[in-house]
């Protein structure tokens, strides 16, 4: 017998036929007797909805009356689909946050979970009931709702998976597993049956979006197995049939490179000729973060007269404009004589824990892309990943040459 947390996404529970779907398959798990907390998604496109309604009754709506209003779309999820595992005669019963109760941070929008009272859910597993719980919501310290930022129903179940001490947790969405790369571009893309959890952060944070990267942070420093699995194909998470997220040492034989990733999420900007001299950097960037304009990529060039350099780095494409504006409003101070920006690019990712013990993995990205006449504008790297920010007319031609030379290609 194990004890699994089992999380169904926004798509697998989009209708009232896919949520009898997800207790069938609860069914066939607690028949073979495991025990079994389900957190729930709001069905696909009813938290966005809920959004837009909060903007448009105010558009400095109070957060804590958005968590009010968008934590509505799990409350439906958790009673239809408790409703659909007793109409196939499993005794189940829905959980809200507040019920279990799930304490948060008061950081309305984006709460943190600080503790799950478990108490009175592992009795009714005594009891061999199923609870299913509302995911992405918590109550605050001031005893009213939360909600854990979007996506934030994986976090709910790794979190929950952690209190638990859960076997497993199983996140049932529209993929089947953790691929090598995106399959719509690179065909040759493979699933893997592993992939570390350092491995998988990265790839979470660099475009892939199959787990929310909290979520996988959560995973990590609690060693909970986390499995990304199909809610489409037929098989139970029992049957291991997708993508298990573990520890390095949980892995035999390492890939050197275990996935290629993008982000289109990307926009460059040059400042040209500022000056060369202590404190150029912070000017830059203090007022930039002071903004909450995250700035990812950085090169300063070399200056060739020691007087003035240029420097380019990234940011969002949403935090562009804003970016800009800080930026030209203190021309004057940092005395440079151009700002160009720049949208169309891309930023392509290597990710493999191999890295560490490998050389040559960098030089063959860039001899890689050079083969293919594809300019590097901007190179960063960490201990397990290398990203380059390349014109984004060459990301479908950069995924597939760079899947091909790390040999990740499917026979
Ligand atoms: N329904 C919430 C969202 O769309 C939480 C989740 O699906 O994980 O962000
Ligand atoms: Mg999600």
């Amino acid at each position: 017998m194990s004890r699994i947390v089992a999380k169904f996404g926004g798509t697998s529970v989009a209708d009232l036929d896919r949520i009898r779907a997800v207790a069938a398959r609860i069914k066939r798990e607690h028949d073979s007797g495991h025990q079994i907390a389900v957190v729930v998604s709001a069905m696909a496109g009813v938290t966005n909805d809920l959004v837009d309604l909060t903007r448009a009754a105010h558009s400095m709506h109070d957060a804590r009356e958005y968590d009010v209003v968008v934590s509505t779309g799990e409350q439906v999820t958790a009673g239809l689909l408790a409703i659909c595992l007793q109409e196939k005669g499993v005794p189940a019963r829905s959980w809200l946050g507040w019920q279990v109760p799930i304490r948060t941070s008061d950081a309305h929008a984006r709460a943190r979970i600080e503790d799950i009272e478990i108490e009175e859910m592992e009795r009714r597993f005594d009891d061999g009931q199923v609870c299913v719980l509302a995911g992405f919501q918590g109550i605050g310290p001031d005893n009213r709702i939360t909600t854990l930022g979007r996506g934030g129903s994986d976090t709910t179940a790794v979190a929950l998976a952690a209190a638990l001490r859960a076997d497993r947790c199983d996140i049932y969405t529209d993929v089947d597993g953790v691929y090598t790369s995106d399959p719509r571009i690179v065909t040759r893309a493979r699933k893997l049956d592993k992939v570390t959890y350092e491995e998988m952060l990265e790839m979470a944070s660099l475009g892939a979006k199959v787990l929310q990267t909290r979520s996988v942070e959560l995973a990590m420093n609690h060693g909970v197995p986390v499995q990304v699995l199909s809610s489409f194909d037929d098989a139970v998470g029992s049957e291991l049939p997708g993508t298990m997220v573990v520890d390095e040492e949980d892995i035999v034989e390492h890939e050197i490179v275990s996935g290629v990733t993008y982000s289109r999420d990307e926009a460059k900007i040059t400042l040209v000729r500022v000056a060369d001299r202590p404190g150029v950097a912070a000017a830059i960037f203090g007022p930039l973060a002071d903004a909450n304009v995250n700035v990812d990529m950085i090169v300063q060039n070399v200056s060739e007269d020691g007087s003035s350099t240029d420097m380019t780095f990234t940011v969002t494409r949403g935090d562009l404009d804003r970016a800009i504006e800080i930026l030209n409003d203190r021309k004057d101070e940092l005395g440079y004589t151009d700002l160009v920006p720049d949208a169309n690019v891309v930023k392509v990712s290597v990710v493999g824990v191999g890295m560490r013990s490998h050389a040559g993995v960098a030089q063959r990205m860039f001899s890689s892309l050079a083969e293919h006449g594809i300019n590097i504008q901007v190179i960063s790297t960490s201990e397990i990943k290398i990203s380059v920010l390349i014109a984004e007319e060459f990301t479908e031609l950069a995924l597939r040459a760079l899947h091909t030379a790390y040999g990740l290609d499917a026979a």
